[in-house]
């Protein structure tokens, strides 16, 4: 028997009720609806899944990370990065022990997705040819089609023993027009069309492990917690993007003051210290932890002037600790599971289990299997 690990980027479990063919696969088979990871991020999650260790260890605390002593912040987008995960993530993949006892490994991915490296053979996306349904993450349901044929090439030329394959444009649609909108829902049914054509060509041969990253929640207004900071007297080095954001302030000894004002600030719901997150605990973490409301995001681009303003070009986001994010399905068909509960960090062990090879003492789940 072979495995398939299917991503479908952003798919919080609201939208099951849209995926009959994935709803009846749940049913036949097992189904969890488990808890994505704070922040809850595409990097920080994928690089959890694929190593089974806490984002403390493989130091993707975010979208890549920032390191505040070189002041260089590592992105999952850089073409380096792509084609090296190990210039970014700090734990072996789960594919880095099965290729050593001969496992053969494919994969495809929506975008460079550097935990789905290092395998035999990797389909990626023209994401660094200019072509522009590639250079935007997501953003389009057709690159699905794309990701599809893919998948489906490399079953047929490759028959790898275990097959990664990751949707983006549910992701992406959500972010351009809102979870649950016309948009985000032509993402949904293409998605669930694709995994129904690859689960008719694999079923005999391959069991399947799905799940989703995290979902996303609407969003209307955006809040650029730097401006707020600065505007009470304390500067940042950094803070990042999203519905969870890390904070890296100029003066770390600043940290409880910052954390006051943060709580009082717009679109805040919780404020953590990083030593209060025990997973995030790493040295390249902020120093300070902020997860929206509904309703929010933290913005520090360019467009984002001022303390806040409306979020017109944004509709949905993810990142925050709020339930329609947090909330993700975990499905697996074919498998002899053994339990009544499951995480996320039970992926990699239980793969690891699938081919026979005992998972490392710092993973943190348990297999299913
Ligand atoms: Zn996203």
């Amino acid at each position: 028997m072979k495995l398939a690990l299917i991503s479908i980027d952003g798919n919080g479990v609201y939208n099951l009720k849209h995926m009959p063919f994935l709803s009846e696969l749940a049913e036949e088979g097992h189904y969890f609806v488990v808890d994505s990871i704070f922040p809850t991020l595409t990097d920080l999650v994928h690089t959890t899944v694929m190593t089974g260790v806490e984002p403390r260890i493989h130091w993707v605390v975010e979208n890549g990370y920032y390191d505040r002593l070189s002041g260089v912040r590592v992105k999952f987008y850089e073409y380096e990065v792509a084609f090296n995960p190990h210039r970014v993530i700090k734990a072996p993949l789960i594919q880095d022990l099965l290729r050593q006892k001969g496992v053969r490994i494919a994969s495809v991915s929506g975008y460079t997705m550097p935990p789905f490296s290092n395998v035999d053979v990797r389909i990626f996306p023209p994401f660094f040819s200019g072509d522009e349904l590639y250079r935007k993450h997501g953003r389009d349901w057709k690159k699905d089609i794309w990701v599809l044929n893919s998948a489906l090439y490399l079953y047929e030329e490759c028959k790898p023993d275990l097959l990664l394959i990751h949707f983006a444009s549910v992701d992406g649609m959500q972010h351009d027009h809102g979870p649950e909108s016309k948009g985000a829902l032509k993402a949904v049914e293409t998605v669930d069309s694709a995994i129904r054509t690859l689960w008719e060509r694999l079923k005999r041969e391959y069991a399947f492990i799905i799940f989703a990253d995290h979902g996303q929640e609407e969003v209307h207004t955006w809040v650029n917690l730097r401006e707020y900071l600065k505007s009470h007297g304390i500067e940042v080095l950094r803070i990042s993007s999203g519905g969870g954001v890390h904070v890296y302030l100029k003066d770390p000894n600043e940290s409880e003051d910052a954390y006051l004002l943060l709580r009082r600030a717009p679109g805040v719901k919780a404020v953590f210290f990083r030593e209060d997150l025990p997973h995030l605990n790493a040295p390249v973490s902020g120093d300070l932890i902020v997860s929206a409301k509904e309703g929010y995001w933290f913005c520090h681009h360019r467009e984002c002037r001022g303390i806040k303003g409306k979020s017109y070009w944004v509709k949905g986001m993810h990142g925050s600790l709020n339930e329609k994010v947090l909330r993700v399905p975990l499905i697996i068909w074919g498998l002899d599971v053994k339990r009544d509960e499951a995480t996320l960090y039970d992926i990699a062990p239980t793969i690891l289990e699938f081919f026979g090879i005992q998972k490392r003492a710092e993973m943190k789940g348990i297999s299913l299997i």
